[in-house]
């Protein structure tokens, strides 16, 4: 049996009275990379909020042995889920190092926080050079640089990041998407992304699961996804 470090079933969510999650059911394996698929509004965004707690829900979710469902945001993050949301979610006005720090909130010790900054410079060498440049004025590449590296401050254990090649141009995406896979093998840091381009999420994860409207639709491994004919013609342009 594999070695899940999470497994969410039966997972519905709403926004008021609107239901967008139907039923979904996926799992992350301990150490892997999951991709979840889908078209504009099939429900990708809430699924990762529904992991961090961000919205109402009802299903399980099981997270490194323990069901999650009930617990607050902080909680779950304490217990290593980082979210890097889309558009980023950094603070404009704060300086990359102000940015990085608070991603570091449950590291208490100063030099323990020294390390973890160096530690996270070294995937992202850009970020050392405009350690005090105002996050407002990075590029997008440079700024989903610093969203993904402030949520490794966090040292997690899983990391969900949602769109993380969104608005950048194909060589940053490449770029981010070799660290994603570095942060991964070198950190052991499990991955669930959600994309839209699902030709580079493909290459990337070992396992993927595709959303239509509020329900999966497809899922298993990677390379199965990409010979299937309905994954081809509606995701990666054949
Ligand atoms: P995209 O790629 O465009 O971000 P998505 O797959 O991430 O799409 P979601 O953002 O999860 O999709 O949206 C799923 C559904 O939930 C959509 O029908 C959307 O309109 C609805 N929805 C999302 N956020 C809210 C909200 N705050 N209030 C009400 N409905 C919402």
């Amino acid at each position: 049996m594999s070695d899940l470090i999470l497994k969410v079933e039966s997972l519905r969510a709403f926004y008021g009275q609107t239901q967008a999650l139907y039923d979904v059911s996926l799992e992350v394996e301990r150490e892997g990379i999951t991709a979840l698929l889908g078209a504009n509004g099939a429900g990708k965004t809430t699924t990762l909020r529904a992991i961090c707690g961000l919205v109402r829900t009802e299903g399980t979710i099981r997270y490194d042995g323990a069901d999650i469902s009930r617990l607050g945001t902080a909680n779950i993050v304490r217990r290593g889920v980082a979210h890097v949301p889309d558009g980023r979610g950094t603070f404009a006005e704060l300086t990359v190092e102000e940015n990085l720090k608070l991603g570091a909130y449950t590291v208490t010790d100063r030099a323990a926080g020294a390390r973890e900054l160096d530690r996270v410079m070294t995937y992202f060498p850009v970020l050392r050079e405009r350690y005090r440049q105002q996050a407002g004025t990075l590029s997008g590449g440079e700024q989903q640089m610093l969203a993904i590296g402030r949520a490794l401050m966090l040292r997690p254990k899983l990391m969900v990041l949602d769109e993380p090649s969104f608005g950048l141009a194909p060589l940053i995406v490449a770029e981010i998407f070799r660290i994603m896979r570095r942060i991964n093998e070198e950190e052991r840091v499990s991955i669930l992304l959600v994309e839209q381009n699902a030709r580079l999420a493909l290459d990337l994860a070992d396992r993927a699961y595709l959303l239509e409207t509020g329900s999966l639709v497809i899922s298993g491994a990677a390379e199965e996804l990409k010979q299937d004919e309905g994954v081809q013609r509606a995701y990666l342009g054949y």
